[in-house]
């Protein structure tokens, strides 16, 4: 099966998803393409397969793509060939990705999974982004803006999970992903 996890920046979705792969069997996170710059501790093949403009282009126009969608000015996607490997050694697999490949695979696939992960509220977001306090003032104003905007998709989702508190957020994912699929039980 395929999970599809979106939800704005800020709300704690890398945590919630490393927590769920940790205790859950049979799910592997899909590792999306993407021409972004690599961060600090990341490392090729392993957050990402890190590319250029010109090779993601490529590899999209050559329709090995899933999914793919520009945010915050780079390209990601979710390489088709990774997905149908995983589910064809009879595992799940986790997409971390935004609202708008979240549709996407949607489409292209109806029984996937979709859970988007809520923030309580937008204050306790805006609250949360303000923290992060390596972003300046305009780059917080474009992440709610984005936060709100993203937040317009989630009656589209098939589940709306509120990270509030951590363990029952993951826990509640658990339980929607072990019920619809049988996965990790
Ligand atoms: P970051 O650069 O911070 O790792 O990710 C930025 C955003 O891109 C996040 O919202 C993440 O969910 C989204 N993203 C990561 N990989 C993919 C992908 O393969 N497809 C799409 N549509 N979004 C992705």
């Amino acid at each position: 099966m395929i999970i599809v996890i979106s939800g704005p920046s800020g709300v704690g979705k890398s945590t919630v998803v490393s927590r769920l792969l940790e205790t859950m069997e049979g799910i592997d996170r899909s590792i999306s393409v993407t021409t972004r710059k690599l961060r600090g501790d990341e490392s090729d093949g392993v957050e990402y397969f890190f590319t250029s403009r010109e090779d993601f282009v490529k590899i999209r126009d050559e329709g090995k793509l899933l999914e793919w969608a520009e945010v915050h000015g780079n390209l990601y996607g979710t390489s088709e060939e990774f997905v149908d490997g995983r589910l064809g050694e009879g595992r799940s697999v986790l997409l971390e990705i935004d609202v708008q490949g979240g549709m996407k695979v949607k489409a292209r696939k109806p029984e996937s999974m979709l859970i988007f992960i809520m923030p309580p509220s937008f204050e306790e977001l805006e609250e949360r982004l303000r923290g992060r306090e390596t972003d300046d003032d305009e780059v917080i104003r474009q992440r709610l803006a984005n936060a709100n905007r993203e937040l317009g998709y989630s009656s589209k989702y098939d589940y709306r999970v509120v990270n509030g508190d951590l363990d029952e957020c993951v826990g509640e994912i658990r339980d929607i992903i072990t019920s619809g699929s049988g996965v990790g039980r």
